[in-house]
């Protein structure tokens, strides 16, 4: 996708959530837009940036870092960290980042508090889960989440907002939207058990089933491809 498209593909992609949300009785600024841009080169992202996009998802580190500091003059920019993590990669994730979409050990956890510099603030925090149909093997199972987020949300750098999850691909709408409503249920368990920190983040839905994610009440809809087109191989 040539450069000037990039910002024709944002507007469409922002009029299909908007529709979504109508279609599904919710606020229009009930879910927001990640633009994630993993593989694109930075003058992509520099082009939906001037099309006001301001929060970009990220899956691998040392690209991020490259891309942040090519567009460094872009201070508003939100960066969000949504690729599986290992340890000895969470020192420049908490240094580089304001969002982690995908931590799902405590180990991670206590790392990325732990390195979290304090002037940055609390980093945000979503658990992935391993929701029936998962694309992958990452994420907690649904039985060990309770677990892991009374802990999580314990550590003092990290302010715990939700989960997150990736399910395989699915054709129909209703196949689309199970795992989406179990995700739902467990952040809505999680809450019922312990309303004094209540979760406000259902990160979900890609640009292939953002209409189920967002009918089963995403607040992040995740879109690589329907912003930027058939990503780039990685280098
Ligand atoms: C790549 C990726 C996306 C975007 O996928 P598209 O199908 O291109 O929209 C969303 N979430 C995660 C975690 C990804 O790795």
């Amino acid at each position: 996708m040539p450069d000037a498209q990039v910002s024709e593909a944002l507007l469409r992609a922002r009029r299909r959530l908007d529709a979504a949300l109508r279609q599904s009785g919710r606020r229009a600024d009930a879910t927001r837009l990640l633009a994630v841009s993993k593989t694109q080169p930075a003058e992509r992202l520099r082009e939906a940036y001037r099309a006001g996009q301001r929060d970009f998802g990220e899956n691998y580190l040392q690209e991020a870092l490259d891309k942040q500091a090519a567009l460094a003059e872009l201070e508003d920019i939100v960066w969000h960290f949504i690729g599986p993590l290992q340890s000895n990669k969470t020192r420049e994730v908490a240094e580089h980042f304001r969002w982690v979409h995908s931590v799902d050990r405590l180990k991670i956890a206590r790392r990325l508090s732990a390195q979290r510099p304090a002037e940055l603030g609390p980093l945000e925090i979503c658990l992935q889960v391993n929701v029936s149909g998962e694309a992958s093997k990452s994420g907690v199972p649904p039985e060990a989440l309770e677990a892991l987020a009374l802990e999580v949300a314990g550590l003092p750098n990290l302010r715990l907002r939700g989960l997150m999850a990736i399910p395989a691909p699915a054709e129909t709408l209703d196949a689309q939207r199970r795992p989406f409503a179990q995700l739902r249920e467990c952040l809505e368990r999680l809450n019922t058990a312990h309303p004094e920190r209540a979760l406000d983040t259902l990160s979900m839905g890609m640009s292939g089933d953002l209409e189920a994610a967002v009918q089963e009440g995403a607040t992040w809809v995740r879109l690589g491809t329907a912003i930027f087109g058939a990503r780039p191989p990685r280098p």
